[in-house]
């Protein structure tokens, strides 16, 4: 049944949202009483005080996580087990969407619609998909002579620590959490302090689906306490972070300072899109041009901000994207009709404005929006045209709604400006020519090159970055894994 806006202002009404810490399978305080607020960026309303985990809350989870690891009740349960319970969380979060989806509509000022789609089907899949992988994973045999037979077993890596990012606070919290707990890890999660609501709300039905008590924690609160803790500990075996690269960067130090624990990283971006001269300036590109740029306001890691256009196309192209734009329906993200909520908070917001005065200052021309004298922290969308490579607003991570148009000669050209930055994680390239097209996905140093459409793949697909968006680790796909597994060789003389 479709749900109307009245709909899901009266859910929203109904929520009492939890914000208590979730340590060894208990709702719970922090050590010294800390607590913070968490408010709806569309309208400045507190929704709940939220426990601030400092490092002996860690310290707490750490050792739940660890007991119940070392006891093999999680661990080392039947694959099949796992999976039943997995499945069982999948179904959970599908019978919960509504709720989930309006309390995160809630914290994030993310459109209600976008909410639905993540938490009713990409966040139940995940967990579904993580769960039939779960007794379909093998080790090898290796080719060894008759005097040896070789196992290489996998197996779980213990503690599996994950920090993680506002923008997609429940999608990311099931990237990290589907995975670890289907090979038998322990886990402790530190939410977004600007959105720790539902990743407590999922612990729940975590529990409800029957992991045992201590192998899902969640400590909400700041970077510099919880994250950090978490970063440093000595007894957590895997981490992976998911937000800025310069946090990211904080993390192999952390990994360095403490026990050298595995330390996975998906980062920043600042995405190419390419249409080549060949192309088709039809309503399926001025959407997907649109859309990568303007999703959820901007706030993507994988949005594409510089679009590099073949100059015989710009002006229609310009024209067209302008046009699209324009229709983006900005208001209150509860409403099934908006089509951008608001920007995660008033800093947040003060900072892309900063971004579309320095476009100004420096020379391009703002074609469209950038008004910001909205209540709460809206943004109209922003476009410019005459961006040059050399801008701020053409090198640097906005991540807000401000989209910059270049014209470009050549796919070289396009090519060689693509390539100039310290970011790979995603870009887009629209031709009609599959050679180009073959020959720029094999020449974009980026963890996702999406051809004639924009796309970050699906769970299928492994996600991540080349360069300064990430490291070797991947999310999604049988490729996420690896973050959550030892490697080990078994060599029995025969
Ligand atoms: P952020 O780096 O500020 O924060 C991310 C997490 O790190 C939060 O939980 C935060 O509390 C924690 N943190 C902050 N300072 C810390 C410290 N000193 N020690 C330990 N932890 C600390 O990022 P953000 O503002 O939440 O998210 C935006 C960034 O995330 C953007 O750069 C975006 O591109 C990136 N992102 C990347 C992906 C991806 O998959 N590559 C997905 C979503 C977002």
């Amino acid at each position: 049944m479709t749900l109307s806006y009245a709909d899901f202002q009266a859910i929203a009404g109904k929520l009492k949202p939890n914000g208590q810490a979730f340590i060894d399978g208990q709702f719970c305080d922090a050590a010294d009483g800390g607590k913070f607020e968490t408010s709806n960026p569309a309208t400045g309303e507190v929704l709940a005080t939220v426990a601030h985990c400092k490092s002996a809350d860690v310290d707490r989870a750490v050792a739940a996580a660890r007991r119940v690891f070392n006891a093999g009740t999680w661990s080392r349960a039947e694959p099949e087990h796992r999976k039943e319970v997995l499945l069982k969380i999948a179904a959970l979060v599908r019978e919960n969407a509504n709720e989930l989806a309006v309390l995160e509509s809630l914290d994030t000022g993310k459109t209600i619609t976008d909410c639905l789609h993540e938490i009713g089907a990409e966040v139940p899949n995940f967990f579904q998909w993580y769960a039939e992988l779960a007794d379909k994973t093998f080790g090898k045999i290796a080719p060894t002579g008759p005097s040896a037979l070789a196992l290489v077993v996998k197996e779980p890596a213990g503690i599996a620590g994950a920090v993680l990012p506002w923008n997609f606070p429940l999608v990311m919290a099931a990237w990290k959490i589907a995975p670890a707990l289907a090979v038998g890890c322990s886990a402790v999660i530190k939410p977004a302090e600007q959105t720790p609501l539902t990743a407590l709300r999922l612990a729940e039905l975590i529990r409800e689906a029957g992991v045992p008590d201590g192998v899902l924690n969640v400590v909400p609160g700041y970077g510099h306490t919880a994250g950090k803790a978490i970063g440093l500990h000595n007894d957590i075996d895997t981490v992976s972070f998911t937000g800025s690269t310069e946090v990211g960067r904080m993390f192999m130090r952390y990994s360095g300072d403490s026990n050298l624990k595995g330390v996975g990283l998906e980062m920043g971006g600042k995405s190419p899109f390419i249409v080549l001269d060949d192309a088709a300036i039809d309503d399926d590109l001025i959407e997907h041009a649109a859309m990568s740029a303007f999703w959820n306001g901007g706030q993507n890691c994988s949005a594409n901000m510089r679009q590099l256009i073949a100059a015989p196309l710009v002006e229609e192209f310009t024209a067209r994207v302008c046009e699209r734009v324009r229709a983006f329906k900005l208001g209150d993200p509860l409403d099934p009709g908006t089509d951008i909520g608001s920007m995660i908070s008033m800093d947040h917001k003060a900072m892309v404005m900063d971004y579309i005065r320095s476009g100004e200052d420096e020379g391009a021309t703002k074609l469209m929006g950038g008004n910001s004298d909205l209540p709460g922290h809206f943004i109209e969308p922003a476009v410019f045209q005459n961006v040059t490579p050399g801008m701020k607003i053409a090198r640097e991570e906005i991540f807000g709604p401000v989209l910059g148009i270049m014209p470009v000669q050549s796919a070289e050209e396009a090519l060689a400006i693509a390539c100039d930055t310290d970011y790979g994680l995603h870009a887009t390239v629209f031709t009609r020519d599959i050679d180009r097209a073959i020959h720029m996905a094999r020449s974009l140093p980026c963890g996702t090159v999406s051809v004639n459409g924009f796309s970050e793949g699906d769970i299928k697909t492994p996600f991540g970055g080349y360069k300064q968006s990430g490291s070797l680790a991947r999310d999604n796909g049988t490729e996420a894994l690896a973050q959550y597994m030892q490697t080990k060789t078994i060599w029995i003389s025969t």
